[in-house]
């Protein structure tokens, strides 16, 4: 375990957050004392319901207690307090009320009229303890992240956060806490918390007994705990990602079936690449041990989330199985990893926070999950997960979405980082409007603008690696926290490659101009440019997502679900589909006088394109019917990048596979 002493910086980014708090007083220095205890008992995924026993030792007097509100790397105040249920709180101790020998007194809880995380209450006199026991309902579907399906009869994915309060007043890192579970029988399990089982070794713990029980952790920090998930399954394998490697990294996998558990030699040697040229990009590490914990199945919710040891992964059932899925959701597992280094070890001082109920500020994520997005998909083609050709596919896509984003004109990108925290949760409708969570993409677009500037300005002597190496690849080992802020980073550029960088970034960042930061592709010697025929990937991701997109062209996109066929999911704003009417929500039901079909759609617009008449279809809005015109006569449109000729092509010297460094 590493030293879990706060670092200088961090306490003075700490007490300048409180400072701006509205939750109260500065939280003292010093460790919280006593061990918290929980219990955790998932033997019932079939309801969905964690119940919990947890014991917080106290002291007579008013308590505050915390229910976890802002989640690290959901970058919002997501907790699922509504998921609580059937809380009781009892004192323990000896002589509670003074003398009386009374093993346990209900104790009421009021929550607080303005934070409803937060519960008051009045520990009696001679108790020593708290125990609460409440129910956690796992949620159900529809939600994000944590708030998506967590359960289900062969699955179950443990976020801590959602099965504990704690007390108020300390630094989430200066709270102990020792946890247990109780599984199905015969269940496996994997997470990178340290167990008692396993403590000779600081490798994540593998429950290979057939019989259910409790399983014991080695007591950790809160934060630790819960920066350390714990996924669970009938159906379970775990592969070694770096055989005979000092530093162990790991994929567990849980499934709905075994035969989605069986990965191709080939996939396998990309993911032992991914590792290796992870560590050949960063020079450092900051885990101790690694785990991608990842959940195959059609069941539960679809995301990643980041943590330092590990990763909550969570994707289609059929990603190894199918090559459509595998190329649709490659990146996922290499932009979770990127942020063990770029969120996890190193995060924007607003989003450092020294509890889960202090507020986050989103202000740096172009950042956070911007770089991500741009290093994970370059380890992606590096490690051979996706082709050179794969990678440029994607790549054409994100392009193309930026490049159609007329939500430019009234919010600049650094408004989508500043609103970050209510953005997961907005409706995915008039996305170009709207803009939304546009760091990722644009901000992938800033990074490979701002690698191919050093790249072209060095002569092609240093990149974006030399900065990522400078910046992340220092305190090998550790996973304390690095605060930084934007003058940092210009400072590590411009220590790369003098340049205005200041200047540079503000300029993309606070712009309302079109079109998208495209000069990164320009500089690689490619271009932006339209097909009759989508590539092999916008088919795979359209065909994975069971949607039609069409944005380049009518400027819709719509679903091809079998129980929302021809559902608008997207309309493009000032696009030809919004000229003539039509809106999310509406089901375009007839195109021309005949049944839409989407393996037809293509020949209608190429049948508009050779005439002048506009393209009539007939939708459905609520209990209404209309026919529109659309007049479009385009053609299809699908993106992709050209190679422009004479011009040093850059993007491939950006994905050429890095030499292995020794371990
Ligand atoms: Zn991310």
């Amino acid at each position: 375990m590493p030293p879990l002493v706060r670092t200088l910086t961090v306490l003075a980014v700490a007490s300048a957050w409180l400072c701006r708090s509205a939750i109260g007083a500065p939280l003292p220095g010093h460790p919280y004392p006593g061990v918290l205890t929980l219990s955790v008992d998932l033997t019932d995924p079939g309801q969905k319901i964690f119940r919990v026993h947890e014991h917080i030792p106290v002291r007579s007097g008013d308590v505050t207690l915390y229910y976890p509100k802002w989640i690290p790397g959901e970058h919002s105040p997501s907790g699922t307090i509504d998921g609580v249920t059937g809380l009781i709180i009892t004192a323990h101790g000896d002589k509670i009320d003074g003398g009386q020998i009374e093993s346990a007194r209900r104790v009421e809880w009021r929550r607080d009229p303005d934070d409803m995380f937060t519960l008051h209450l009045s520990v009696p006199p001679g108790a020593t303890s708290l125990q609460l026991q409440f129910q956690l309902l796992s949620p159900g579907a529809g939600g994000e992240f944590g708030q998506s399906v967590s359960a289900t009869p062969d699955i179950e994915d443990l976020e801590w956060n959602q099965v504990l309060f704690y007390p108020a007043g300390y630094a989430a890192r200066r709270i102990t806490v020792r946890a247990d579970v109780s599984l199905p029988a015969g269940w496996r399990y994997a997470t990178a918390l340290p167990g008692v089982s396993a403590s000779a070794n600081a490798n994540a713990t593998v429950n290979a007994s057939a019989n259910a029980g409790a399983v014991y952790f080695d007591p950790v920090s809160l934060e630790q705990l819960i920066d350390s998930p714990l996924i669970a399954g009938r159906h379970f394998a775990r592969i070694d990602l770096a055989p005979g490697a000092a530093v162990p990294v790991h994929l567990d996998l849980v499934a709905d079936h075994d035969s989605d558990l069986k990965l191709t030699d080939a996939q396998l040697q990309a993911h032992r690449n991914l590792v290796t040229q992870a560590k050949a990009l960063f020079g450092a590490r900051h885990y101790q041990h690694y785990d991608f914990l990842f959940t195959l199945s059609q069941n539960t919710g679809h995301f990643g989330l980041e943590h330092s040891q590990s990763s909550d992964d969570r994707l289609y059932a059929r990603f190894f199985t199918d090559p459509d899925t595998y190329v649709a959701g490659g990146g996922l597992l290499p932009h979770e990893y990127v942020h063990s280094w770029n969120g996890k070890f190193r995060r924007p001082a607003g989003l450092a926070t020294p509890t889960y109920n202090v507020p986050m500020r989103g202000e740096l994520l172009w950042v956070y999950e911007g770089l991500t997005e741009y290093l994970g998909d370059v380890l992606t083609a590096r490690s051979g997960i996706w082709t050179a050709e794969q990678y440029r596919e994607r790549l054409a896509a994100t392009a193309a979405g930026m490049d159609h984003r007329p939500g430019r004109s009234w919010r600049n990108l650094q408004d989508t980082a500043d609103e970050a925290q209510v953005l997961y949760y907005v409706p995915n409708d008039w996305s170009s409007w709207r803009r939304s969570v546009d760091y990722y993409d644009e901000g992938e677009l800033i990074w490979l603008d701002v690698d191919t500037t050093i790249r072209e300005l060095s002569a092609g002597r240093r990149s974006l690696d030399d900065f990522v190496h400078a910046f992340y690849g220092t305190d090998d080992g550790s996973f304390i926290v690095k605060p930084y802020s934007f003058e940092d980073v210009v400072r590590a550029l411009n220590g790369v490659q003098p340049n205005d960088w200041a200047g540079f970034l503000r300029s993309r960042l606070d712009t309302h101009a079109t079109p998208a930061p495209l000069a990164g592709i320009t500089r690689s010697g490619w271009a932006l440019s339209y097909s009759d025929q989508p590539s092999a990937s916008f088919k795979a991701r359209s065909k994975v997502r069971n949607e039609l997109d069409l944005s380049y062209s009518l400027g819709l996109t719509l679903s091809t679900a079998a129980d929302s066929y021809g559902k608008l999911l997207d309309v493009l704003w000032n696009s030809p589909a919004f000229a003539a009417g039509l809106a999310p929500g509406m089901t375009l039901l007839a195109i021309n006088g005949r049944k839409f079909d989407d393996e037809r759609i293509d020949e209608e617009l190429k049948a508009a394109q050779a005439g002048s008449a506009a393209i009539e279809i007939l939708a459905q809005n609520l209990d209404s019917y209309a026919t529109v015109r659309v007049d479009y006569h385009g053609g299809p449109m699908y993106p992709q990048l050209t190679r422009v000729a004479g011009t040093v092509d850059r993007l491939a010297d950006v994905i050429a596979p890095k030499a292995p460094v020794p371990d």
